[in-house]
């Protein structure tokens, strides 16, 4: 499996928001503005699936974008399929109604997207891909993470979305190899995971690899360094 990583970081930066792109083929997220990274480096014709692991705009607010940049598909036509939590189709039209792109209509949207919604523990096999929908703890009304497992791969992968520390999280970690985690430099809180507490996770689950996402600046403070990895923009990741 191939995991590149188009953002890293939150909306209070000059970085792109957390996304990932698994394959050449699937989306982690859909963030305000991170779609501009994937223009001129990424050939959309590629794309067959997203992953939206919750509304907060740093990491759903470009799925319009990335719809129109559907529509210029012009060798491969398939429907590409989006999966999220509970509601997402009306808020996808409800995007388009706020951008006053409200001439896309149910059916045009349809057309392109194939909108699949999940809830807590739900599995789902997408081609090559088994996929299992994980709730975490985030000030959203439906904030979800995913366990990802491509045929053929041994190891597994998970994404935690924004989490603070919780089951769901625990269980996202528990299940996978390697993780991408949501991590703030701040004191612990109800919304997201500490710095600290990412140290802690490290600690109790040794031979997991962990990517911290989502708050970290590019420099992280002294006692972070060389404890906490920043994956880089623009990396691939190959795993075996
Ligand atoms: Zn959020
Ligand atoms: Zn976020």
């Amino acid at each position: 499996m191939k995991i590149k990583i188009i953002g890293n970081s939150c909306t209070w930066t000059n970085r792109p928001n957390p996304q990932y792109l698994v394959n050449d083929e699937m989306l982690i997220d859909t963030p305000q503005s991170s779609t501009k990274f994937l223009f001129g480096s990424y050939d959309f014709e590629k794309l067959k699936y997203i992953l939206i692991t919750h509304f907060h705009s740093d990491h759903f607010a470009d799925l319009h974008i990335i719809y129109d940049a559907l529509k210029k598909r012009t060798k491969n036509l398939e429907k590409v399929t989006v999966v999220g939590p509970k509601t997402l189709f009306k808020r996808l039209m409800g995007m388009f109604k706020i951008f006053e792109l409200g001439y896309r209509k149910k059916k045009d949207i349809k057309e392109v997207f194939n909108i699949i919604e999940l809830k807590d523990g739900d599995k789902l096999t997408l081609g090559d891909y088994e996929i299992e929908m994980v709730r975490v703890k985030h000030n959203v009304k439906y904030p979800f993470g995913f366990i990802l497992k491509q045929k053929g791969s041994s190891k597994t992968i998970g994404f935690s979305g924004d989490s603070a520390m919780c089951d769901g999280l625990i269980k996202i970690i528990k299940m996978s190899d390697i993780v991408f985690l949501d991590c703030v430099m701040s004191p612990a809180n109800n919304i997201h995971l500490s710095a600290d507490e990412i140290l802690l996770l490290q600690k109790e689950f040794k031979g997991k690899m962990f990517y911290s996402t989502h708050h970290v600046p590019d420099q992280l403070p002294e006692k972070y360094q060389g404890k906490i990895i920043l994956p880089p923009i623009g990396k691939t990741y190959q795993i075996k």
